[in-house]
């Protein structure tokens, strides 16, 4: 077993996204026996302590079965309505299908913008973080009604890879209908190999995918390698595999020699670092009394308000703030839960006091340590 296929066994995070194809069947719709077989599958690897979020498509098409269209139409508002007709089947299947395991489940509907706003990506995550402690398998779909990326152009493959940004996932594993990445097309050249290992940012791989794999599905493997270098950059590996295979899911954590697995050149915890390092000019300042000071700067906890003494600057939600010490040497940067505003009322006191003091209480750090990183620096 390769190291990198080794080091599969370790993952702790995995999304996994199912293509249509694999669901659904253009003349009986939702295909339940299939959804039922990769929900088993999912509950074992919850079973093994790996906690499990699911990008699911096959809402348009369940949706063009129950409208009695039997071709897929062309005009994207179609595309919408039937999507928003199907999302209705997807979700009751995947919740019985869980259920049957005795596992909740949670619909969530996704645009590429909610993760590209600072407040929505805070929520996003927050939420899914929540479900994940709940044991609730998360089901993710793009969210269809007002966005057609996924619809467009890639059946929910770029989604996934946000989705793995967002959550830290250590792996992604994109089940489509072809056994991996191939070196030939198979259709002209018999001898064609699947690639079975590659650094995800390997030049020539989309060669490779626009002439070796043209028979896939609208996502096609070139929004596949680019979901892939999209998840490298949160440090996450990705593996491209048949979701025909039995047990797949279980074989590709299991390190089994499966599909065509994309490595990521970062680990998750320095991409994440070096994300934060590199976010744009920060909103605003918090001035942290010694102790804080030394407990984010040294033990890299999270910051709580207790810590707080003086807030300068007006940012919101999400925003980047500078956390700096009495002297006035700046120890960290990091997301903020709070505006400047809540700061202001939060600054000195427990967290069990929030609810007194402000509307909204979501989380109890005003920093959480996974969005926090320790600099070196002075303050202007
Ligand atoms: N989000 C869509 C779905 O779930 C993408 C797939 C498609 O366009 O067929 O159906």
């Amino acid at each position: 077993m390769s190291e990198a296929r080794n080091a599969l066994t370790q993952v702790k995070k995995v999304v996994v996204k199912v293509g249509s194809a694999l669901l659904s069947d253009p003349t009986q719709g939702l295909d339940r026996q299939k959804i039922d077989a990769y929900c088993a599958q999912i509950v074992q690897l919850m079973g093994r302590h790996i906690e499990v979020i699911l990008v699911s498509s096959g809402a348009v098409a369940a949706g063009c079965h129950k409208l009695g269209w039997t071709r897929r139409p062309a005009a994207v508002h179609q595309l919408q309505a039937a999507a928003a007709v199907g999302q209705m089947g997807l979700a009751q299947a995947y919740e019985s299908a869980l259920s049957e395991h005795g596992h909740a489940t949670a619909m969530i509907m996704l645009t590429h913008d909610d993760l590209a706003d600072r407040e929505r990506y805070l929520n996003a995550r927050a939420t899914l973080c929540q479900l994940l402690q709940l044991n609730v398998v998360p089901v993710i779909n793009e969210n269809d009604t007002v966005a057609t990326d996924e619809i467009r152009f890639g059946d929910n493959d770029t989604l996934a890879a946000l989705v793995t940004n967002l959550v830290e996932a250590d792996l992604l594993v994109i089940l489509t209908d072809v056994e991996g990445l191939m070196d030939a097309d198979p259709r002209v050249q018999a001898t064609a190999q699947r690639i079975a290992e590659s650094r995800a940012q390997a030049p020539g791989l989309d060669a490779l995918a626009t002439a070796g794999a043209g028979v896939m599905g609208r996502g096609g493997m070139l929004t596949k390698l680019s979901a892939a270098r999209l998840a490298a950059r949160s440090g996450a590996n990705t593996v491209i595999a048949s979701g025909r295979q039995a047990d797949v899911l279980m074989q590709v954590l299991d390190g089994a020699d499966v599909g065509t697995l994309l490595t990521a050149d970062l680990t998750p915890l320095t991409a994440r670092k070096r994300w934060l390092a590199g976010q744009l000019r920060a909103k605003g300042d918090l001035l942290l009394d010694a102790g804080a000071a030394r407990a984010v700067a040294q033990d890299g906890v999270s910051l709580l308000a207790i810590g707080v003494v003086s807030v300068k600057g007006s940012f919101l939600r999400g925003d980047m703030v500078r956390m700096l010490d009495a002297n006035g040497k700046v120890v960290a940067q990091g997301l903020t839960n709070y505006s400047s505003d809540e700061v202001i009322r939060l600054a000195g006191t427990h967290s069990e006091q929030f609810g007194q003091r402000i509307d909204y209480v979501g989380e109890p750090e005003l920093v959480h340590r996974d969005n926090l990183v320790v600099v070196e620096g002075t303050s202007d």
